[in-house]
């Protein structure tokens, strides 16, 4: 009887054990990940310094820091592209693992543009751009359950960019003015780590998501980006279609390459029918598209290669 007892006792061990080893991606949760999506979208529009903007700021500070990371902002001024006066821009900045002097950058812009300027029937409507500005986040929300289990290669930073699009006409204007001054500082003022690759993601939540190679990432970072494909074709997740793109996506991730001189990739499904419509709701978009870039983001953070950047 008691060795009966014994083997009941290790083979509980040995799945404990198993549970243990899988947990990171199996605490990517679809449901909760949408529920994310869900309660950002209920802030209601969030462009740059608008009320919606501050409630995210404080829902994302409560979130990481009860997660266990440091949060903090990188503020900075920028003229309104209307009136001319100083709009105070935000980019939000959650570090995992603080202590390692060589980090990776895992980075979305959080801020939506003002109006739904390519819908036809309503370019002045209620924009909440689910999936153009609330998928990154609720993907790096979710992913926040499990930094702290894993034992990534580097440090991870999350970066949440600002006026990614804080424009207010559909054609000309100035993009990107959080990632742009991210990259000057980090350039200009360089912190006591060093950024050895980044990964930004963008409209990744779309429930018929296909994520092909986008050429600008090919060029700046291609083995950023072999890494992160073969990760995807490894774990069998199939919205990763390693083919290239027809076009190069200009996104956040070009100061990062140009100006910091960071390895950056984009992540971009810009197949999107409701693209800066009033159509960018949760409902165009899936938890299950969520879990499945957060597994590749996960599973490639613990093998990131050591010459990813050079
Ligand atoms: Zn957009």
């Amino acid at each position: 009887m008691p060795n009966k007892f014994l083997i009941v006792v290790m083979q509980v061990a040995f799945m404990v054990s198993l549970a243990a080893a899988e947990e990171p991606a199996a605490k990517l949760d679809p449901q909760r990940s949408f529920g994310y999506l869900e309660d950002i979208c209920k802030l209601g529009p969030r462009p740059s310094a608008s009320v919606g903007m501050t409630k995210q700021q404080e829902l994302l500070d409560t979130h990481f820091t009860k997660l266990g990371a440091q949060v903090s902002l990188q503020e900075f001024d920028t003229p309104h592209p209307l009136k001319g006066t100083p709009v105070r821009m935000k980019n939000l900045i959650v570090s995992w693992h603080p202590q390692a002097k060589e980090r990776v950058l895992l980075c979305c812009h959080y801020d939506t543009r003002p109006f739904p300027d390519r819908d036809k029937s309503n370019p002045q409507g209620i924009f909440v751009g689910a999936n153009d500005g609330g998928s990154g986040v609720a993907l790096f929300m979710e992913m926040g359950h499990s930094l702290p289990a894993i034992q990534p290669t580097f440090g991870v930073d999350m970066v949440f960019f600002d006026g990614e699009e804080f424009l207010f006409q559909r054609d000309g204007g100035k993009y990107f003015l959080g990632s742009e001054y991210f990259a000057q500082q980090y350039r200009d003022r360089p912190p006591p780590h060093r950024y050895v690759c980044g990964v930004l993601v963008d409209m990744i939540g779309d429930k018929n998501l296909k994520i092909r190679r986008e050429p600008n990432s090919l060029k700046y970072a291609p083995k950023v980006n072999r890494s992160v494909f073969e990760t995807a074709r490894r774990l069998g997740i199939k919205e990763f279609v390693p083919l290239p793109m027809k076009q190069e996506i200009n996104d956040d991730h070009i100061s990062l390459n140009e100006v910091a001189r960071i390895p950056t990739i984009d992540l971009i499904d810009f197949d999107y029918p409701a693209w800066h419509t009033t159509k960018d709701l949760p409902s165009e978009c899936s938890g299950d598209s969520l879990a499945k870039v957060g597994r590749v983001l996960l599973e490639w953070l613990q093998h990131v290669p050591e010459d990813v950047g050079r």
